[in-house]
């Protein structure tokens, strides 16, 4: 399905972080391989026992906010998980034509926040290598809601703390669950992205209209 949008109908546009303008490959890769790996050292286990765990833990907790929560996991696994991310940090990049999209966006007169599943530390630092910062008028991590984005209440609080038309705001968003939630509270205008990691390939966009380039998002 190809984004079909009304622009001009648009006052505020709501943008994820990750695997949205940013590359989820960072954040696949640690999770998946580079965690496991350093956990399994340090705890003298075996590497596939320790993925296997680990594997059944995400499972567990995906979709809430321990699993999006840093100082959980670092309480779990009793280390400081964003220290080790900074081993890997050169992995934080912006998806293709994404920062031009954001500088489109910063010339327009919407009111463009993040609304993002991540921990405030791992905002500041993803905004330390690539200033995403500067192109918002808010940041909103769910950790400082008290909610998943999954969650009802991430949106009703989130139309509270900064007020917005449903019927004039657009959500692009790489996570379906998300996109889903988000319409069922009433956000009419929805688009996730093709491939959000750059690493692996296309995901199956189900039911919702897909980005492929930023290029295409023209306004
Ligand atoms: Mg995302």
């Amino acid at each position: 399905m190809k984004p079909d949008i009304n622009w001009n109908s648009i006052k505020t546009v709501l943008l994820d972080m990750d695997g949205t303008l940013l590359d989820l490959y960072f954040d696949n890769f640690f999770w998946q391989e580079y965690l496991p790996k350093q956990w399994a050292k340090l705890n003298n286990m075996d590497a596939i026992v320790a993925k296997a765990q680990l594997h059944d833990w995400y499972t567990k907790e995906a979709g809430t906010l321990s699993w999006y929560c840093l100082d959980f996991w670092t309480e779990r696994l009793k280390f400081d998980v964003l220290k080790l991310k900074e081993d890997v940090e050169h992995l934080i990049k912006y998806r293709p034509h994404a920062e031009s999209f954001l500088e489109r966006l910063e010339d327009s007169n919407y009111s463009v926040i993040m609304v993002t599943n991540a921990h405030q530390n791992l905002i500041k630092m993803k905004a330390d290598k690539t200033k995403i910062d500067n192109f918002f008028d808010r940041i909103i991590s769910s950790h400082a809601i008290g909610h998943a984005k999954e969650d009802q209440m991430f949106w009703k609080k989130l139309q509270i703390e900064v007020p917005f038309n449903c019927d004039e705001t657009i959500l692009i968003d790489d996570n379906l669950t998300v996109l889903r939630a988000a319409r069922e509270f009433g956000i009419k205008n929805l688009l996730t992205i093709a491939k959000p990691d750059s690493q692996n390939p296309e995901q199956e966009t189900e039911e919702f209209a897909a980005i492929h380039s930023f290029q295409d998002l023209v306004f």
